[in-house]
């Protein structure tokens, strides 16, 4: 900085800046916030404001009005900045020297309650990682709601997952300075999420009990298992860091800390998540087309938040399932109380994070009576709920606490609508505060008096132009234009010359102003008081607030779940143990809202013993893909208690989903490379168990033919031999349909499509049975290849084909030194085309095998008709 920037401002500048290196640094100067050096330049190109200089153009300045800061602030934040705000902390009216300033709040992506910033996403989290004997601790906060939790991970790839998973805002890892403890770690986690800025700080020294006590009060609760000491150290790192950002300000949302274990939740890793467009679509990454959207018919921004963490952590535990699905079946059932319910829930505002800014002291008067009217519908929402008799509805109405007492007092002391500002009245309820009237009657009287005064001087003086006026500086004066300026009495005391008039008071007129203003003064200052006293009235109330909130939330889920199934026609799935699936007339839930064509429904039939691997067939665009998503999309649902679109389904519970789409399907772009789907295949083959759901779609796409059909071979038997999943595996090369041959629980299905014209019509049925051919050629036929090159494409197919099978007739492709041919015998059972002539045909052997003394002539003539029967 320059010799001239060396004033004693600019020295704390610098000061405060050396403490926030990392955070663009919003300075109070006078009505402005000024950013100075680097943060200018870098805040002035994002936010596109005019970059200016001081000390001659040694340091760039670039600034924004204090009242309009909190939009910049948010444009910053949303960008993923960190931003610190130096306000200044003393009346600069009553400052000697500098005007005190200290930073007192720090706003980054991960913690925040500002309603902007929330919006522009459905939920912020900031996560905490750490890493210790070979294991990992992660905690998440959404410090909007005070929702904390945390978990432990046994590998990175678990780790990689769950955050991606979380998708979160902000991410911080234990360290000092710009030094992460464990680099690997760090370097991993800014691979991961290359848009994230990571936070490294020291975390809380103390047990997390006792910090979280400083904030929750003797209230707090760790839910943490004993040796959960990663899960443990992620929370403390978490915690280090929101008190940093927070100053000092207690924050007494956060109350407790909740243990989860990944094992309780059905795993969807995220490029299946991704695939299956669970929350988002993969053209445009918006909401639209996606499952999530389906099936968020939610009434408030809670039922929302719900449904996606359900989206995000399915259950496994068939009983918790069950129990959802009845909520859902009796909300479905009686659609009358159920869109009473849902009218009710409507006009319930968003209770987490009003609770949120309740306690963080930034509730506006306007918020405040947003929660008494939202209060004010609990009754209402709780008597219909009362209509209802599964046991997760009856548990949930008992949760439900209706806060009447919160209530009464908000109603008798908060005007209809109050402002947002806390400071200027206009909040109370007359008769509320009997002190509160008088002080209203004395400045209403005052105020009265005031105009009676200017009607007697008028008279008094003849002067029909004389006003009373007011302003901050002098107060109500008496205004006389200077053509009446001879008229004025001698009491008059000038105070103020303008161009064509002067200003004067009166002694009078000053008692009554002292009246007056003491009164608005007074009155202002005990609104303020008695708001404050209601938000802390409220605050102390947050844990019955939360809990509150939370059962509307889940109830507000259920019944969108309900909705969705009585608009869709859905069905309630049976769920069971066993590794099956059986959906007769399965039905995609987006494709089948939103396609042009038709929807053609089909059946799903996976079993332990002949259906484990179903292997499809079929040329492109057949439908293929749609229909192994909606096997997969159907399970998700089932598995978050959903109705699923079908006529009838039977769900055996699903522990980890997997999918994989071939490098060609992808529609990522940047993610197509061969190397991508072998790693996630590998991921796969390592990680399924016997009850877990698989579906490959064209895997071995991205390398040669030959190399392609090798591994999508050998990877379905794998799977049928060694991991037992339930799988459903696509692949357009149509030489897989012979591994049903020898691997009794693969089964071949294919789509069926029509030959009419030279046109393939596909029918989108799937059925038994495996696609006779590509389909390569005729599409190239189509698209208009010289007749000549297709003939001999059709001679070069022929000529390929004809070496597919083995000497005993067996698919050379099966041949393996654990599988050694399977004898002859067996062979009729697969009417293989005619033997290559140097091996016996079953009939030669037939006929070898016959002992024509043995015959009767009659035998001779049947076994004679049995052979020629045998060559058709
Ligand atoms: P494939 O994977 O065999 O190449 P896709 O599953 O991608 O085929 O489907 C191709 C197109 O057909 C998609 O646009 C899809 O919307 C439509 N489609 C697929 N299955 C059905 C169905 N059962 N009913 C109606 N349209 C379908
Ligand atoms: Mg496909």
């Amino acid at each position: 900085m320059s010799k001239t920037a060396d004033t004693p401002m600019m020295q704390h500048y610098a000061e405060v800046k050396r403490q926030f290196p990392d955070a663009i640094l919003f300075y109070r100067v006078g009505d402005f916030f000024e950013m100075f050096g680097d943060d200018a330049v870098q805040a002035s190109k994002e936010l596109e404001i005019t970059l200016t200089s001081r000390d001659k153009g040694q340091t760039a300045l670039a600034g924004v009005p204090h009242h309009s800061a909190s939009s910049y602030i948010s444009r910053l934040v949303a960008k993923g900045f960190k931003v610190a705000i130096c306000d200044q902390v003393e009346d600069p009216k009553l400052a000697k020297g500098l005007v005190k300033r200290e930073v007192t709040r720090v706003i980054t992506p991960g913690v925040t309650i500002d309603e902007d910033l929330l919006a522009l996403r459905d939920r912020a989290l900031l996560v905490g990682v750490t890493s210790g004997d070979g294991r990992y601790g992660l905690s998440a906060v959404d410090f909007s709601t005070g929702e904390f939790r945390a978990t432990e991970l046994e590998t990175e790839d678990a780790l990689r997952e769950e955050l991606l998973r979380i998708d979160p805002a902000e991410i911080v890892v234990p360290g000092a300075g710009d030094k992460p403890r464990d680099k690997l770690l760090a370097d991993a986690v800014r691979r991961w999420m290359p848009k994230l800025t990571l936070r490294i700080v020291l975390p809380v020294t103390e047990p997390l009990e006792q910090a979280l006590a400083r904030h929750g009060g003797e209230n707090a609760e760790v839910h943490l298992p004993p040796a959960a000491a990663g899960a443990r150290e992620a929370a403390q790192t978490v915690l280090a860091y929101l008190e940093e950002t927070q100053r000092g300000v207690r924050m007494p949302h956060l109350r407790r800390v909740d243990f989860y274990a990944l094992d309780d939740a059905l795993l969807i890793d995220p490029s299946t998540k991704r695939n299956l467009e669970i929350l988002r679509n993969l053209q445009d990454g918006k909401r639209a087309g996606s499952l999530f959207d389906v099936l968020d018919r939610t009434q408030t921004a809670m039922g929302s938040r719900r449904i996606r963490m359900w989206l995000d952590y399915p259950l496994i535990d068939r009983e918790s399932v069950e129990a959802r699905l009845s909520a859902v079946d009796e909300l479905r059932t009686k659609g009358f109380d159920r869109d009473e319910l849902r009218a009710a829930l409507k006009a319930v505002p968003d209770l987490e994070r009003m609770n949120g800014r309740i306690v963080m002291g930034n509730a506006t008067p306007r918020d405040l009576a947003l929660l008494r009217d939202g209060l004010a519908v609990l009754p209402g929402v709780r008597e219909r709920l009362h209509r209802f008799e599964s046991p997760l509805l009856r548990a949930l109405a008992e949760r439900l606490d209706l806060l009447d007492d919160v209530l009464t007092v908000f109603r008798q002391a908060l005007v209809d609508s109050p402002p947002l500002t806390q400071r200027e009245g206009g909040i109370v309820r007359d008769g509320f505060r009997p002190d509160l009237d008088e002080l209203r009657i004395l400045s209403r009287d005052g105020k009265g008096a005031i105009a009676k005064m200017e009607a007697e001087e008028k008279s008094r003086t003849g002067i029909t132009s004389l006003k009373v006026g007011y302003n901050k500086v002098f107060g109500y004066y008496l205004e006389i234009t200077n053509t009446n300026k001879h008229l004025v009495p001698d009491d008059y005391i000038r105070k103020q010359t303008l161009t064509n008039a002067e200003r004067y008071i009166t002694p009078a007129l000053k008692e009554w102003e002292q009246k007056v203003l003491h009164a608005e003064e007074r009155q202002c200052e005990l609104e303020y008081q008695v708001f404050l006293d209601l938000r802390a009235h409220a605050a102390v109330q947050s844990e019955r607030l939360e809990r509150t909130a939370a059962s509307i939330a889940t109830l507000d889920a259920l019944a969108s779940l309900a909705q969705v199934a009585e608009e869709g026609r859905y069905v309630r799935p049976r769920m069971v143990d066993t590794p099956v699936m059986r959906v007769k007339q399965a039905r995609h839930p987006v494709v089948e809202r939103n396609s042009r064509e038709r929807f053609v429904p089909n059946d799903v039939l996976l079993d332990a013993d002949d259906r484990q691997l179903l292997l499809i067939t079929g040329p492109n665009m057949a439908g293929k893909s749609t229909y192994m998503r909606t096997a997969a999309l159907l399970v998700i649902m089932a598995q978050i208690g959903s109705f699923v679109p079908a006529d009838e389904a039977e769900i055996g519970i699903v522990d980890r989903l997997f999918t994989r789409v071939g490098a060609s399907d992808n529609l990522m772009a940047g993610q197509s490379t061969f190397m991508v789907e072998m790693t996630e295949t590998s991921h796969i083959l390592r990680t399924a168990t016997s009850r877990s759901l698989i579906v490959l779609d064209e895997i071995g796409r991205g390398t040669s033919t030959f190399d392609g059909i090798s591994i999508a071979w050998a990877v379905a038997e794998y799977i049928h031999d060694r991991l037992g999943a339930r799988t459903l595996f696509a692949t357009h090369y149509h030489e897989l349909a012979d591994l049903p041959l020898t691997k009794p629980r693969v089964h071949n299905a294919t789509v069926e499509v029509r030959e009419w014209n030279d046109e393939v019509i596909f029918l989108r049925r799937i059925i038994d049975g495996a696609a006779s051919h590509s389909y390569g050629i005729q599409c190239g036929r189509l698209a208009g290849l010289p007749g000549e090159v297709v003939e001999r494409a059709r001679e070069v197919l022929t000529n390929l084909e004809r070496d597919e099978l083995n000497e005993v007739g067996l698919p050379k492709l099966a041949r393996s030194r654990k599988n050694p041919p399977v004898p002859s015998a067996q062979l009729g059972l697969f009417a293989p085309p005619a033997p290559p002539a140097s091996v016996p045909s079953v009939v030669e052997e037939r006929l070898a095998a016959l002992d024509v003394n043995q015959l009767t002539p009659i035998e001779a003539l049947n076994k004679l008709a049995e052979l020629k029967k045998m060559l058709e």
